[in-house]
């Protein structure tokens, strides 16, 4: 089914809740309402089963080995790098880097795509609302290098300000990222027109997909950015996940950053040479077991289909809105038009946390905290929020029992 254009009219939230054996359990003698979605997702039979089937049957290290074994092993791995590639419109295969997550993605595009072109004095732009995995990577290496990292501004709705942003994109940047979706806003930001800008000045853009992967259709190619990030496991797959995509003639110009088995085509003490991407930059057992899951995830993905997901996360996003405005002294944080459905929140008189410590005894699952984005707490001038964040396979039901605990909870810290 194609995961663009499948749009089935009735939405059948508990036929596809029952594929995900984890949403039956109870938490504290409580149906679980799991609502840490953007932390992380939860998995359906197919991908646990995926996994499963590969240890049982077809378990062996990939590339290394002539048997029959060896060889589906790596006929899944390099299969799920195909599956991959589709997903995202990457182009070629080769174009697609399988990583551990967006963390490593970032910190490769890092150390092997921007420290060799840092001169002191040179800058990287990020923007206030990035997670850590978008900060702290540009900020080691420009250390090193005795460059800086700039943030563009957001205004109180948490929209970036994209003119500002656009302003701040001046010679001396080496790099600009954005996050395509918020992790703690919900916010969509306009990548294509970021990326736009971006080449006119010759500047690279790496865009962090994180939580945009597991709400909407991504074409790496449509959106015209340099650098696509994203992890798997906040969109079905196994934890250990992700993949870095990447502009055919910026991987063939980078260096490797981890070195090791795998990534070489002659290891010589006079000279090392290496393979070609992808590989150059895959050194080391990758996860094998992980991607054979996180295929079987995007199977499931597009078996329900976007344009069903999409239709059913909104009308989650409105409805909890919508409820959440009823409980007085309750605060949203993210208002952006058009965002994902994610929603931080606070509540007057209350911590974030003895909120969350509290509805955690309920059965609900949200996480507290700063989210791994301390700028965007500083700009808020919160220590914290809470977070719900939903995902397809959520329900209005869910909502209504996560309103009746918040509002005892509260009732109990006043
Ligand atoms: N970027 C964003 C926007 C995220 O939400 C996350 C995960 N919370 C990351 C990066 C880091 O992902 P990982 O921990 O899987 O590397």
């Amino acid at each position: 089914m194609n995961a663009q254009t499948s749009s089935p009219t009735v939405f059948d939230v508990q036929r596809i809740r029952a594929d995900f054996p984890l949403l039956s359990r109870t938490v504290h003698d409580k149906p679980l309402v799991y609502f840490d979605n953007a932390n992380t997702s939860q998995k359906p039979r197919t991908v646990i089963e995926a996994v499963d089937a590969h240890y049982r049957r077809h378990n062996a290290n990939v590339s290394r080995a002539v048997h029959q074994l060896g060889e589906e092993a790596t006929a899944a791995y390099e299969g799920a790098r195909d599956k991959l590639a589709r997903f995202i419109n990457a182009g070629t295969r080769e174009q697609l880097i399988l990583t551990s997550g967006t963390t490593q993605a970032t910190n490769l595009v890092a150390y092997s795509y921007v420290m060799p072109r840092l001169q002191p004095g040179d800058a990287i732009l990020s923007t206030v609302m990035e997670h850590h995995a978008n900060i702290v990577p540009w900020q080691l290496v420009a250390q090193r290098r005795g460059a800086t990292v700039k943030a563009a501004p957001i205004n109180e709705r948490g929209e970036l300000l994209v003119e500002q942003y656009i302003a701040m994109l001046t010679p001396e940047v080496k790099l600009a990222c954005v996050t395509h979706v918020s992790n703690v806003l919900g916010t969509v930001n306009p990548v294509r027109e970021i990326a736009r800008e971006c080449r006119k000045r010759g500047i690279a853009l790496l865009v962090d997909g994180s939580q945009a992967v597991p709400h909407r259709p991504v074409d790496v190619q449509a959106l015209g950015c340099d650098f696509y990030a994203f992890t798997g496991h906040k969109m079905l797959a196994p934890t250990g996940t992700g993949a870095l995509w990447a502009r055919r003639e910026h991987l063939e110009a980078m260096p490797p950053f981890f070195g090791g088995g795998e990534m070489i085509r002659e290891v010589r003490f006079d000279g090392t040479t290496f393979a070609a991407p992808p590989h150059k930059f895959e050194a080391g057992t990758p996860n094998i077991a992980g991607f054979v899951g996180m295929a079987a995830a995007i199977d499931y993905i597009e078996s329900v289909g976007f344009a069903a997901i999409q239709t059913w996360e909104q009308q989650l996003l409105q409805y909890a809105t919508e409820r959440l405005h009823e409980v007085p002294g309750l605060r949203i944080i993210g208002e952006a038009a058009g965002k994902e459905p994610v929603i931080s929140f606070l509540v007057d008189g209350a911590q974030a946390t003895d909120l969350a410590t509290l509805l955690d005894l309920e059965g609900i699952a949200v996480r507290s905290g700063h989210h791994c984005a301390h700028p965007l707490m500083q700009f808020y001038g919160v220590p914290a929020t809470l977070r719900a964040s939903l995902a397809f396979y959520n329900t209005r039901e869910e909502i209504d029992s996560f309103l009746d605990a918040l509002l005892k909870v509260r009732r109990m810290l006043r």
